[in-house]
């Protein structure tokens, strides 16, 4: 299936049954929670430097790890947890070699995938002492722990929600 396939796709289901899987109230929490561990893992990118080296290489070096093909990495349920927090993935890329969800400001998504968040080039990496490392990766870590159990959710109720009624 295409990108833009999986994109329509998600859509589609979230015109149906976004705003019941917005009020159910697991769902409400782990949202929550994510936007705290957003603040926690942008936190400790600034704190370490990352943030400051990739703005570097973005703006002055125009490279970026944001390659093309990386946006077939994307399934149906993580596009859907975007259009959550209504972000609503591009239909046009930006950039001919680069990733499809790659804007003008760095990644259009608010839901990545594991391998974009936990993403770091070997300078970068040697840039950072041991603890610094482990302090990145046990953060990023409970970012995406909490996105997990957020698919796993949202794939429950979509299965409940599927499911013909008791008569
Ligand atoms: S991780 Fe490395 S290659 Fe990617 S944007 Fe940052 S500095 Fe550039
Ligand atoms: S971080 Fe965003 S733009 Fe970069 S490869 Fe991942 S999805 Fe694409």
């Amino acid at each position: 299936m295409t990108i833009q396939m999986k994109i329509e796709r998600a859509r589609a289901v979230f015109h149906r049954h976004g705003e019941r899987l917005r009020g159910d109230s697991r769902v409400e929490r782990l949202m929550r929670e994510i936007e705290s561990h957003w603040k926690s893992s942008w936190q400790v990118m600034e704190e370490t430097g990352i943030v400051d080296s990739c703005r570097h290489c973005e703006e002055d070096d125009g490279g970026s790890c944001c390659g093309r093909g990386i946006e077939n990495k994307y399934g149906e349920t993580l596009l859907l947890l975007n259009l959550l927090w209504e972000c609503d993935p591009p239909d046009q890329r930006r950039h001919p070699d680069a990733c499809l969800f790659l804007g003008d400001s760095g990644c259009s998504l608010k839901i990545r995938d594991v391998l974009c968040v936990n993403y770091l080039c070997l300078p970068v990496q040697k840039r950072l002492s041991r603890e610094e490392l482990r302090r990145v990766q046990e953060t990023v870590g409970r970012e995406l722990d909490t996105v997990f159990l957020l698919q796993e959710t949202v794939k429950g109720l979509l299965k409940s929600l599927a499911e013909p009624e008791d008569p």
